[in-house]
């Protein structure tokens, strides 16, 4: 893992790399390169104990030419201002890559959450919450879960702005519980994209995917539910991993087993059908078919590239390779399916969330994943198309020139002000 790489130049660097195949000029790329706006807050809490603590926050807007800005709220040690605008950007591109109407933005608090109450988590996530409330709204901004956020979060995101504004406005944040207006098959949908992704990458390579092996590296909600699904489709899930380190088996494993016994032990490491323990980067080189790499940015860089004998990687993470990792893959023919059509499963089903909020009305888990299904199968097929008839580099060289067009597009419609 590199923590050299800085976010915000890869995905810079990302846009850079499909400029060539794009007809705008540098000054026009230069202004989908930054965000519009960033708040950087300082959120006072009071403590269990009546101390008062302080935390660092951020929320990232990037940019709102095809809606409102969206995307999750990470609580993370590791959380910066620079990766906060980096996710917020890989949210607009991801958005337009899968063709939904919606912008891209990002938010996180500097903070290990497994360190504070559940009353201390919910006085600071209301805190966050207030200085959220001028700039968020369902057609302004709408957060949603990321990394160590989930239903619990964002419903009190809710609670606090529908409080303060005096009304009710659910589609102000996505990701909810179903009884406080969230949607069948949210949960999940991050996962359910991952696993659509490799079906389709193996069905384009002419692949059998039931005979696949898959290592997970981080197994939390977007890995276990990839691996899950995986395993319905017949695959092999032969090790995963967490922040604690990875197992392996000789045989596969029980993908809900494995679950159950992080929820109770708190890490996958120490499961009884595991045949031997690994680091992470043995997990990450491991001899398999299939490497989901679901846990945070830069796992992968270029020195650990070199050895990955994966055949093809899906990027259930947001920005897990480093642009130099990208390079050595692409030269050694791993097809790499990129976060912004592999995890973008997530933002699609808050996109539903949001339009059942908007109309007050609810779908069926089924209908909500026959159209997920149908949105990241035709965005697959958009990003080949483009990759082969355009000769791009790699899918992911594709996937920008195919959601810059579309950005350029509605900003050019647009015009300008300045
Ligand atoms: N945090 C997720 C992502 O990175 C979901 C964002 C959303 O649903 O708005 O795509």
């Amino acid at each position: 893992m590199s923590n050299s790489v800085n976010p915000f130049e890869s995905l810079q660097s990302q846009i850079d790399d499909a400029s060539a195949s794009l007809d705008a000029g540098d000054d026009v790329l230069e202004s989908l390169k930054h965000p519009q706006r960033v708040l950087e807050t300082t959120l006072t809490v009071e403590m269990d104990d009546g101390s008062l603590e302080t935390f660092k926050a951020f929320r990232s807007q990037f940019n709102d030419a095809r809606g409102p800005y969206k995307g999750g709220i990470r609580y993370h040690p590791g959380v910066n201002r620079d990766e906060v605008k980096a996710l917020s950007g890989w949210m607009v591109y991801k958005c337009a890559t899968v063709g939904i109407p919606l912008g891209g933005g990002k938010g996180g608090i500097v903070i290990d959450p497994s360190e504070y109450s559940e009353s201390e988590l919910e006085r600071i996530t209301r805190a966050f919450a207030v200085e959220l409330r001028p700039l968020i709204g369902e057609d302004r901004d709408v957060p949603a879960p990321d990394v160590n956020t989930g239903q619990r979060e964002m419903n009190w995101i809710k609670d606090t702005y529908e409080t303060l504004e005096n009304t009710t406005e659910p589609g102000v944040v996505t990701g909810k519980s179903l009884d406080s207006g969230g949607s069948e098959g949210r949960v999940e949908a991050t996962g359910r994209s991952s696993m659509l992704v490799a079906r389709e990458a193996f069905s384009y390579l002419d692949r059998d995917i039931s005979e696949a092996t898959v290592a997970v590296q981080g197994y939390g909600n977007a890995g276990w539910i990839t691996a899950d699904l995986l395993e319905d489709l017949g695959a092999s899930i032969v090790a995963v991993s967490d922040s604690s380190g990875a197992i392996r088996t000789d045989g596969e494993f029980d993908a809900r087993a494995v679950k159950d016994h992080k929820r109770e032990t708190g890490s996958v490491v120490g499961y009884a059908g595991a045949d031997e323990e690994l680091t992470n980067d043995e997990l990450l080189t491991l001899d398999v078919d299939i490497l989901v790499p679901a846990a945070l940015e830069n796992a992968i860089d270029e020195e650990l590239a070199a050895d990955v004998t994966a055949d093809v990687i899906v990027e259930a993470a947001n920005g897990p390779l480093t642009p130099k990792a990208d390079e050595v893959l692409a030269d050694e023919d791993v097809l790499v399916i990129p976060d912004i059509l592999a995890n973008a499963g997530g933002v699609t089903v808050s996109y539903f969330e949001w339009v059942q909020n908007r109309q007050r009305n609810y779908w069926s888990e089924e209908r909500v994943n026959e159209e997920l299904e149908d949105v990241i199968v035709t965005a697959f097929d958009d990003l080949v198309s483009a990759y082969e008839d355009e000769d791009l580099a790699t899918l992911r060289v594709a996937a920008y020139v195919v959601a810059l067009r579309r950005v350029l597009s509605a900003s050019e419609q647009a015009g300008h002000w300045g």
